[in-house]
């Protein structure tokens, strides 16, 4: 596989590898006519990860001092882990990111909050049905993650929703498009029909949309907002986080919102009866899942469950603290 691709104008798409299913992040790297480089989501911290990095500078023909800025779409540790990492080769590049997407980081990964994030997450799961003997793996899981974040960049600039951001020689818009993560930034620039869009819209997979403490309340409803705004942007080329470079933007977005209507579907029908969270997500996803998809796969049912309810499609009954929830009869 091609790893490290020039996409022209003084794009390149460096693949950096994840020891998960999604297999890679892109990072793009962005070359300006002076030999600056800005980088966009460095990727996440692992032993081949910094390998490939290797790799591109020799493939781009760059050196570390001459990175300018490194930008992040959002805080998720695939994108910002190796952001301090690279920080420090550069010799101190600044970090660009949104405020919310900055404290979002702190929460998860900062000294001071982690410890707490992370019980405020297996209590919203045991609050949807979570078995209380399966949250130790959970919370390993979580803690997993902390050295493949470290060290955390420490001279972060932010981005404002709206901003212009220089990369490579072109002037971006940064477009707030929230949902897949709260403060979520895409890269627009419009005379050339180019956007560097994230995890908000991916080409063959469906940006995950999950219900975490702190985030959102109902993520879901604010994915759909923002897809429809960006819908009919005339992008002609889309980078995103994960998979290729797609042209079809607009057909993706609508593809992606089919998808959520369709699955938003098939869970009232599942739900003739109450289920739970951890129920409803075993009945859609299987019972086959390691730690990692589960996460993800329980916070993106309950982001669809708070959807519906706060729809009115479905009811909340509580009892000893765990949640479920019944379809409404229409
Ligand atoms: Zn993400």
């Amino acid at each position: 596989m091609n790893t490290i691709i020039d996409r022209g104008e003084g794009i390149w798409q460096v693949k950096v590898p994840l020891p998960f299913p999604l297999l890679w992040v892109n990072a793009y790297v962005v070359v300006g006519s002076n030999g600056d480089v800005d980088v966009i989501d460095p990727g996440l911290r692992t032993e081949a990860a910094e390998a490939r990095w290797a790799e591109a500078l020799d493939a781009v023909g760059f050196r570390w001092e001459r990175v300018r800025a490194i930008v992040l779409t959002h805080h998720h540790p695939d994108h910002y882990g190796l952001a301090g990492w690279m920080q420090a080769r550069s010799g101190g590049a600044p970090v660009f990111m949104s405020d919310v997407a900055r404290a979002s980081a702190e929460r998860l990964w900062g000294a001071a909050e982690r410890e707490r994030t992370g019980e405020a997450t297996l209590a919203l799961f045991a609050r949807h049905g979570y078995p209380e003997a399966a949250r130790p793996a959970m919370r390993e899981h979580l803690d997993g993650f902390v050295p493949m974040v470290s060290p955390q960049p420490d001279r972060i600039e932010t981005i404002r929703y709206g901003d212009r951001v220089r990369l490579g020689d072109a002037e971006y818009e940064a477009i707030h498009t929230p949902g897949h993560a709260g403060g979520h930034l895409s890269f627009w620039n419009e005379a050339e029909g180019r956007l560097f869009c994230g995890d908000h819209v991916l080409p063959g997979i469906t940006p995950n949309v999950s219900l975490l403490p702190f985030g959102d309340e109902d993520p879901l409803a604010i994915y759909l907002a923002s897809l429809e705004e960006v819908e009919r942007l005339p992008v002609a080329a889309a980078f995103p986080g994960h998979r290729e470079p797609f042209a079809h933007y607009g057909d993706r977005v609508r593809a992606i919102r089919t998808h959520h209507d369709e699955r938003l579907r098939k869970m009232e029908a599942l739900l003739i009866e109450p289920m739970t969270g951890y129920e409803l997500c075993r009945a859609m996803f299987g019972d086959k899942l390691s730690v990692h998809q589960l996460r993800f796969a329980l916070s993106e049912t309950i982001a669809h469950l708070v959807y519906l309810e706060n729809q009115g499609r479905v009811s909340r009954a509580e009892e000893r603290g765990v949640a479920s929830f019944v379809a409404r009869r229409r």
